[in-house]
């Protein structure tokens, strides 16, 4: 649809001023893009009033579903107390009460808060705390300066985010502007990249990637990595072990380890933590995304005792941590996280998630013998379901047949929101989805991959 005359007058003036992220702007000037106005429980409303199930939890944020009365209250009691007050000089309640139930929850041993308000923030904070550790460390370490990560790693879009990214379609271009970082090959057992099957290769990746930590050893600040699931670079599962086998490298080779629990934190793997599924206890963690149980922006870096200790020293020896953003540690942020939180333990969330994986797991299991269905990998409500020509020989699609985006639309015209990744289809609907709706969620998708490769 391209005649503006026939959209709605928020549609149409979207078109006028707004630039979407991710998007090839031309592209969307041609779509039926719905205009979402409302949000209930798992749904997403359109200004025509027509209910979308929301698949992918906002972009992976949303908890206990949208507009939760808990979290809606504590918003708006705390925007009338205080909506606003720097962390640079002064404190607040909410920012020390969330600090410390984080510390309360985090793998153990991760004792200090520090406030941002996105992933790729937190990231950016974790790297710059490892970089300078090194520096200050007693006795210091100022040549290990470099970071190893995965390839089809993603962190994030700010520009040290993207330099431990591994994704060469979103990255590549960046290329002239990101720092040198080193690269271990993904766990990515569908397409291993040394050719073995698992589990005979007796996790020979692990091997590998032990040995580019021990060669670089001396030059490593930190390993960063997406526990257990890497994310947008396709729903990569890792086979079980192969976090723990990074922690022990670590600490072999006196190595930060950074957790980039962005997307995997706040029970979406089904633990608090995916680094709670190999009891690791990273140097570092950044968390994000389900904070504030998808409401508003913030996000946190938590660090060990040691890490924050390299950063004392009086005024003049410039060991403090030189980061800020205008809005670092919002109340009103703050206080959504707090009511998520307690919306955790009053509704048991991750108590209630088994029986909800379980479910999930059936109805995805049941979608295997599709023809085009290549892959389906899950950990607890994260799932990726990679889509190739051809399941016997795993040919992929070629990136302009937009297999995904055409699932997506099918997916839409059924009420189900989602949002591909090239040719994987992501599902990760709210921790708190109804059981009928987690079935209902598996079983459009399924028709709508039908639809889309199975009638041309
Ligand atoms: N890290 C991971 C693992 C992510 O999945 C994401 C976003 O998808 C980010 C970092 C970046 O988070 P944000 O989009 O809030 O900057």
């Amino acid at each position: 649809m391209n005649d503006r005359r026939r959209r709605s007058d928020i549609a149409a003036r979207d078109l006028e001023h707004l630039w979407h992220p991710f998007t090839q702007m031309l592209e969307w000037e041609k779509e039926d893009f719905p205009v979402i106005v409302r949000g209930e429980g798992v749904h997403l409303i359109d200004e025509a009033g027509r209910r979308y199930i929301d698949g992918v939890s906002s972009l992976w944020c949303v908890v206990h579903g949208h507009g939760h009365p808990k979290i809606v209250e504590a918003i708006s009691r705390q925007a009338a107390a205080l909506d606003h007050s720097t962390l640079l000089g002064l404190t607040h309640p909410a920012a020390v009460q969330l600090a410390e139930r984080l510390a309360a929850i985090a793998p153990e041993g991760l004792t200090r808060v520090f406030y941002s308000d996105s992933g790729a923030a937190a990231v950016e904070v974790a790297l710059k705390i490892a970089f300078q550790y090194q520096v200050q460390r007693t006795p210091p370490r100022p040549e290990k300066r470099r970071f190893i990560s995965l390839r089809e790693a993603y962190h994030g879009d700010t520009i040290g985010a993207v330099s431990v990214g591994g994704i060469d379609l979103f990255h590549e271009v960046y290329r002239p502007l990101l720092f040198d970082t080193v690269k271990a090959e993904a766990p990515y057992c569908y397409r291993c990249p040394f050719g073995k099957t698992y589990p005979a290769c007796d996790l020979f990746c692990a091997d590998e990637m032990e040995a580019r930590v021990r060669d670089r050893a001396d030059e490593l600040a930190a390993f960063i990595i997406e526990p257990v699931m890497q994310g947008a670079g396709g729903m990569i599962a890792a086979p079980e072990g192969f976090l723990k086998r990074v922690r022990k490298v670590c600490d072999e080779c006196d190595v930060l380890l950074i957790a980039d629990e962005v997307a995997t934190g706040f029970g979406r793997t089904g633990t608090m933590w995916a680094c709670e599924r190999e009891s690791v206890v990273p140097d570092l963690m950044a968390a994000a995304k389900g904070i504030t149980g998808g409401t508003l922006p913030l996000a946190a870096t938590l660090a060990t005792d040691e890490v924050y200790g390299a950063f004392l020293g009086d005024a003049a020896s410039s060991r403090t941590f030189f980061h800020g953003h205008t809005y670092t540690g919002n109340p009103i942020a703050c206080a959504a996280a707090l009511a998520n939180l307690d919306i955790f333990e009053e509704e048991r969330t991750l108590d209630r998630l088994p029986g909800k994986i379980d479910i999930f797991a059936g109805e995805l299991d049941r979608m295997k013998a599709r023809p085009h269905v290549g892959d389906i990998r899950r950990r607890g409500l994260m799932a990726g379901i990679e889509l190739v020509l051809d399941a016997e020989t795993k040919a992929p699609y070629p990136p302009e047949d937009r297999v995904g985006r055409r699932v997506a639309i099918e997916a839409r015209k059924r009420g189900l929101i989602i949002r591909p990744l090239g040719s994987f289809i992501v599902l990760m609907p709210p921790l708190a989805t109804p059981d009928e709706v987690l079935r209902e969620i598996v079983r459009t998708t399924h028709e709508s991959i039908r639809a889309a490769t199975e009638t041309n």
